[in-house]
């Protein structure tokens, strides 16, 4: 496969603003950041979208077991509504669900949609959820989000939570997942989290959407060492567009990405760092120097301009994720 400007996006969030604020919209015509003439002009191969369902929205008047429940029905009707996607525009979008066949759409001139589940709570401590949602087509699930949930604990600021690792079930979850072809992501999780999913997974482990914390130091960030650790054991890293996870708060700059990816590759190495936006997963922003999917060839413009070689940029834009994809099997 020729990677030149082909683009591998590991999150985003266009699913959850489809179904809760977009209703009525769909992949083609709708105003989020990811679309499909977007994903067209940035030669995506893939797309991973995230089925992201967020616990205090379903919480009011539930108890947690309740709300968690509510979660897990949304998180299939996400997974209904990308579906839907794929049988509206069966010529541009497909799901796929491994690296032969993203190949083969990729072949055929179609984008991949790629499942995965952001907040691993939803399987409410019922292991034989993860068995279903794989049956689905999701290949990557976010084990935390910003709560603690029946995993483990997420990313914090209060250093007792951030040393705080997985429970029992999360131990359990992350082999389950590594037997049956399921990347772990460790974007959101804690120290202690991250920690512990790397000393148990079984499969490919990544951080789907993180930055690095030597240059913005957010809980939410890889430090150095975590970045070792992940790239050690054949991992990679999402550039997340996200102002405050880039250093620079209410502003998306290009100068801020591309300092990140030379980070990454200074510290994890040349097969670290890959893309994964966030888009339609924060606002917030004053200003975005890309402001949505169609404009990621100026990141590639502007890694150039920094000397990165086309070879180096194609294992940023597909060429390390394939690598994770393919040895899912
Ligand atoms: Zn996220």
């Amino acid at each position: 496969m020729n990677h030149s400007m082909n683009l591998i996006d590991l999150h985003c969030d266009t699913l959850s603003r489809l179904l809760c604020e977009k209703t009525g919209q769909d992949l083609k015509n709708t105003d989020c950041d990811v679309n499909l003439s977007g994903m067209k002009e940035a030669g995506a191969v893939a797309q991973f979208f995230a089925c992201f369902t967020c616990l205090s929205e379903h919480q009011k008047d539930k108890s947690p077991e309740e709300g968690y429940e509510a979660c897990y029905k949304q998180a299939l009707e996400l997974i209904e509504l990308m579906e839907k996607q794929c049988v509206l525009f069966p010529e541009e979008i497909v799901l796929s669900r491994s690296y032969k066949e993203i190949v083969k759409s990729k072949e055929e001139g179609k984008i991949s949609a790629v499942l995965t589940v952001e907040e691993g709570g939803i399987l409410n401590g019922r292991p034989e959820r993860i068995e279903i949602l794989y049956e689905k087509g999701v290949r990557l699930m976010t084990l935390m989000w910003n709560f603690e949930n029946c995993l483990g604990h997420p990313n914090s600021r209060d250093v007792g939570v951030m040393e705080k690792g997985l429970k029992d079930f999360g131990i359990e979850t992350v082999r389950q997942m590594g037997k049956l072809g399921m990347i772990a992501d460790v974007s959101h999780a804690s120290d202690g989290t991250f920690r512990d999913i790397v000393k148990y997974a079984e499969g490919p482990v990544i951080a789907s959407h993180s930055n690095c914390r030597a240059l913005a130091g957010h809980p939410r960030n890889l430090s150095d060492d975590m970045i070792h650790t992940l790239a050690d054991k054949g991992g990679i890293a999402g550039l997340n567009f996200y102002g405050v996870f880039l250093g620079t708060q209410t502003e998306s700059k290009i100068e801020e990405m591309t300092a990140h990816i030379l980070h990454m590759i200074k510290t994890g190495g040349r097969e670290f760092p890959a893309i994964g936006t966030d888009f339609d997963g924060f606002g917030g922003m004053e200003h975005m120097d890309i402001s949505n999917i169609s404009q990621m060839g100026r990141l590639w413009e502007a890694l150039k301009r920094k000397g990165l070689s086309e070879d180096q940029l194609d294992l940023i834009w597909s060429g390390n994720a394939l690598r994770v994809l393919k040895a899912l099997g």
